[in-house]
């Protein structure tokens, strides 16, 4: 049989505007793959009444813009000019006539182009949604390969393309950010406004460097969780943000009041800076499992230290035992104290154990880990009967599903520090399902994404 498509564009005073016959083709019913619309023929169809929706559009917004808005001259025209405008479902080129300002206007530009007023970008919003969307969870190849093979974007879609879009969408957000001024979050209590209780947590993950690469950067990653809400994520390259307090601001400036934060982070140097930064008025917790692991570290030098000399080895390890006892019950400045001493009596033992030097140094490094921690040394014991958290385990696997498989840390993958900070900031909008409404900020009228897969399916 012979199939028809017929587009019929009807005006606000209900003027038939155009009928036309956008495309036919010949369809059999003999074989199964023959039933219905192929994606070539869906594609055919689409490309097809997307030109003429869009070309109708423009020739209305043209059609009003012909004549001056003020004194309703008609405007002399200048020469023609083209545009091409990129949808999901095609590129479709454009008049795009360029008039002389009316002399009632004064304005330093003596034409103007009234369609350049109306495509600010090339690029629908739609369509960039979709390639950094999808670039954000795989490949910006594959994007390029996907979105070809189920819409008609023709040859527009290739990865650098898709990647430039990509960088486009992340430095626009950066932007917004630095304009609205979000500061750091000094929490606390006694602000009068009702508290919502946030968990975050933050922890590097390194990437190679594509300029250097011998040398690997590292990527800070966070979480943050509010009951009855979806988690939020965030993440950053340092050297590339000039402001990282904005990060966590950003995915926490919906809730209402200042919010009361509890940050927890492994302790290590950077992140523990980055943290004061984000968050000086939040409460810090030390990671008890990074605690615990080099207290366990430490117990295997006193078992080979038992060798030589065994008394000297059951003494360190129950001091090691009441340390870890002191710490588990929040009191640091005792902890401190009993590992300081305890590293001046390592340093000072006579022993002919082969790995002293190491374990000496061990200790010296668990007294210094814990007097730089002091302050977020909470009651670990109190929180553990509470059922609160006093690991940073949850952050950990968000370092891994947001920097291990689409960074291809397996395969080497090399990356620039910009690159990856920018791919980080629409990661983890895709990631927990914010991207859209960041999009909807941008472009009010931009339609809810009804099949938008969920935040928690994607992360999974
Ligand atoms: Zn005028």
């Amino acid at each position: 049989m012979r199939i028809e498509i017929q587009l019929r564009i009807v005006g606000d005073d209900d003027s038939v505007i155009s009928t036309d016959e956008v495309l036919h083709f010949d369809k059999g019913d003999d074989r199964l793959e023959a039933i219905g619309l192929s994606l070539s023929d869906a594609k055919a169809v689409l490309a097809g009444i997307q030109e003429r929706v869009v070309t109708a559009q423009a020739a209305s917004f043209l059609a009003r813009h012909r004549c001056c808005s003020r004194c309703d001259r008609a405007l002399l025209s200048k020469g023609p000019g083209r545009i091409q405008f990129r949808t999901a479902f095609g590129t479709v080129p454009l008049n795009s006539p360029r008039f002389h300002r009316c002399c009632c206007q004064p304005s330093t530009s003596k034409t103007f182009s009234p369609l350049g007023e109306l495509f600010t970008d090339h690029t629908a919003p739609e369509l960039l949604y979709l390639e950094t969307k999808w670039a954000s969870l795989v490949s910006f190849g594959l994007t390029a390969q996907l979105l070809k093979e189920v819409l008609p974007v023709g040859s527009t879609a290739n990865a650098c393309t898709i990647r430039r879009h990509l960088h486009k969408v992340a430095a626009r957000h950066d932007a917004d950010l630095g304009g609205e001024q979000l500061g750091s979050l000094d929490s606390g209590p006694g602000k009068g406004q009702p508290q919502a209780a946030v968990i975050v947590g933050i922890d590097g993950g390194y990437l190679r460097n594509w300029y250097d690469k011998k040398r690997n950067f590292e990527v800070i990653v966070g979480k943050s969780m509010i009951t009855g809400r979806n988690d939020r994520y965030f993440g950053l390259v340092v050297s590339q943000d000039e402001q990282p307090n904005r990060r966590l601001a950003a995915v926490l400036q919906d809730l209402s009041g200042t919010p009361a934060i509890t940050m927890l982070t492994d302790g290590g140097d950077s992140v523990r800076a980055l943290a004061g930064v984000m968050a000086p008025g939040a409460v810090p917790i030390l990671d008890w499992f990074h605690i615990a692991m080099r207290l366990t570290g430490l117990g295997q030098y006193t078992r080979g230290l038992a060798h030589h000399n065994p008394v000297e080895a059951t003494a360190l390890e129950s001091r090691l035992e009441r340390i870890k006892w002191r710490l588990w019950h929040g009191d640091a400045d005792e902890a401190v104290t009993r590992a300081e001493q305890l590293a001046a009596d390592v340093a000072a033992l006579d022993s002919r154990y082969p790995k002293l030097k190491r374990l000496a140094k061990a200790t010296a490094g668990l007294a210094i880990y814990i007097a730089n921690n002091a302050a977020a040394l909470p009651d670990y014991s109190e929180r553990w009967l509470n059922g609160e958290r006093i690991s940073t385990a949850f952050v950990e696997s968000t370092v891994n599903l947001v920097v291990s498989r689409r960074f291809a840390k397996k395969q080497q993958m090399q990356w620039s520090k910009v690159g990856a900070h920018r791919l980080l900031q629409t990661r983890t909008k895709t990631l927990d399902g914010t991207l859209r409404d960041l999009f909807s900020t941008w472009y009010p009228a931009l339609a809810a994404n009804d099949n938008q897969v969920p935040a928690l399916a994607i992360a999974a």
